[in-house]
């Protein structure tokens, strides 16, 4: 068949759930036999993510060839269990590089480059690759942003074109709000007649309109969206508040999104996808039999995005044990040696998070520094293992102020030290150790008996790795290295031998965890929760 294009737009407001519609649309499509990608455009003038900060972004989720991508991509592969890339996150500014270089290069010589066609042209190219060289049966390609903005012009423009030229191998779902006025106790649609008013002006009509609700629609507001925005009463889905975000593949099939999805694409409709294991998992993620707590220590928990694929992860675990996992988050700013029993007491596990840079750095320390006494699970992760190294390092072995080189380049002890290929490298865009390498388990390690495998690989996101100057001393001293990269003999993986659970990891096991495949440190980690819970 050839490739259907979907496109899914937002309107009235930001934060809507484009992501989990369109996740969950992959999800019910992938269950009835189709092959489904997801794409993101995204309207800014980064290249990527990856210089941005999580106060403006959220997490930064990493692809296994290295991609540094919108924490958008984490919820596809967390839905649909297939793994993205690069081409899979488009941002304005790779969009105008990859034009402004054909330029230079001459592709156009003696032509006026200009949004449309040039710009549009390369959307388009951006969008169709995947199709044509990946050969899905379907792409979900998202638009980021809000219809209306000026930097989703183009984007719009481009979905005009492709839908112009492809007819009905594309499809516009455009997911708007209906807001509830308590006063006039009334759901009101003029928000959605509204937005879909400026997508006309644009030139799309969409075809299907998702309402983010929180009370349901009835019919006469689906026969009014319908009215007055020119589509079928069937094609007004509402999508309502759900418990979890998990829970919107099970309502969007009670929606029959996909249905109408596959009747505008003109794709026979045959019988309704299996979500059995699915719901087995929300069955076991709503009725926990025990319940635990763990510390989230990190320096952005006042940011409910910024560690999205860790707090996601804890949900996988939480629905496999079945097994409530309830994340505390604390700030490591807030932590030293006054504060750590009180702000750490009663905790079954705690992970230190990943990050860069001074602040808060301390406080990471020193609650590594309980959870080793006080054997309590521990896991640390990219920056948390780093730190748990400089801690065993001061604390253990007597290394005076032993640090890391990127808080301390002058350290007498630098214990975690700059990579050697990271030396040379000034320009910070897209430079770091990123994305899949492989790992070798140690025998005898925890890491293998978690993995029960040898040979694993991870993605990783950092530009400093523990100092093998100092691994003897380590070994000897109990903290050993459970997990070896086998080409740069990088260490990827701590472990304390003398603790119940103590792993820290350089790589992010976090972005490689769905609701089909837990990631197995995180489910090891919350089975160690649970253990520690049982002995009180
Ligand atoms: N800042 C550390 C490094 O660059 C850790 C990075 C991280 O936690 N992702 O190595």
């Amino acid at each position: 068949m050839n490739t259907k294009y979907i496109f899914v737009t937002g309107g009235v407001t930001s934060s809507l759930g484009k992501g989990i519609i369109s996740s969950s649309l992959a999800k019910l499509l992938r269950a009835r036999g189709f092959t489904v990608t997801i794409q993101k455009l995204d309207p800014y003038i980064n290249i990527d993510p990856g210089t941005l900060n999580p106060y403006e972004h959220g997490e930064c989720y990493v692809t296994e060839d290295g991609a540094e991508t919108d924490l958008d991509l984490g919820h596809y592969e967390r839905f649909t269990n297939v793994p993205t890339s690069q081409a899979n996150n488009v941002t304005t500014g790779r969009i105008y590089l990859s034009v402004i270089e054909k330029e230079r290069r001459g592709d156009f010589l003696g032509e006026t480059v200009q949004v449309i066609p040039h710009i549009t042209d390369e959307i388009k190219h951006r969008i169709k690759i995947l199709g044509t060289e990946s050969k899905f049966d379907f792409v979900i390609t998202e638009i980021g942003g809000t219809v209306g903005d000026i930097e989703s012009l183009p984007y719009i423009e481009a979905v005009r074109q492709m839908r112009w030229e492809m007819g009905s191998n594309c499809v516009v779902i455009h997911l708007t709000y209906v807001p509830y006025l308590a006063a006039a106790g009334e759901l009101k649609t003029k928000p959605t007649q509204h937005s879909v008013k400026m997508m006309l002006e644009q030139g799309v009509q969409p075809d299907i309109i998702v309402c983010r609700c929180e009370r349901p629609l009835n019919d006469g507001i689906k026969n009014k969206i319908a009215l007055f925005c020119n589509v079928d009463p069937l094609c007004v889905i509402e999508s309502i508040d759900a418990k979890t975000i998990y829970d919107v593949p099970v309502l969007m099939r009670e929606q029959q999104l996909d249905i109408q999805v596959l009747n505008k694409v003109k794709v026979p409709v045959e019988g309704i996808p299996d979500l059995t294991k699915w719901e087995d998992f929300l069955y076991k993620l709503k009725h926990p039999n025990n319940e635990v707590t763990i510390g989230l220590v990190g320096k952005y928990v006042e940011l409910k995005d910024a560690y999205k694929s860790i707090t996601e992860s804890f949900v996988h675990a939480s629905g496999s044990l079945q097994c409530k996992v309830n994340v505390k988050m604390i700030h490591s700013e807030g932590i030293n040696d006054e504060t750590v029993n009180e702000k750490l007491k009663g905790l079954n596990g705690i992970l230190v998070a990943p990050g860069f840079g001074e602040r808060g750095i301390e406080g990471k320390i020193t609650a590594i520094k309980y959870a080793r006494e006080n054997n309590v699970p521990f896991l640390g992760i990219c920056l948390g293992m780093q730190c748990a190294v400089v801690e065993f390092g001061r604390n253990v072995l007597g290394l005076t102020d032993a640090h890391s080189t990127e808080m301390n380049p002058k350290t007498k002890y630098p214990v975690i030290d700059i990579m050697e290929d990271q030396k040379s490298v000034c320009k910070k865009g897209g430079t770091m150790r990123l994305g899949a390498y492989p790992c070798v388990l140690t025998n005898g390690s925890k890491a293998k008996s978690i993995y029960q495998a040898t040979d694993i690989t991870e993605r990783h996101r950092h530009r400093y790795e523990f100092n093998n100057e100092y691994k003897q001393m380590y070994e000897d001293a109990g903290m050993i290295a459970a997990g070896i990269n086998p080409k740069d003999n990088l260490v990827e993986i701590v472990e304390l031998i003398d603790h119940p659970w103590f792993v820290g990891v350089q790589f992010h096991p976090e972005y490689k965890s769905t609701v089909v495949n837990p990631h197995p440190l995180f489910l090891n980690f919350v089975k160690a929760a649970i253990e520690n819970q049982n002995k009180g």
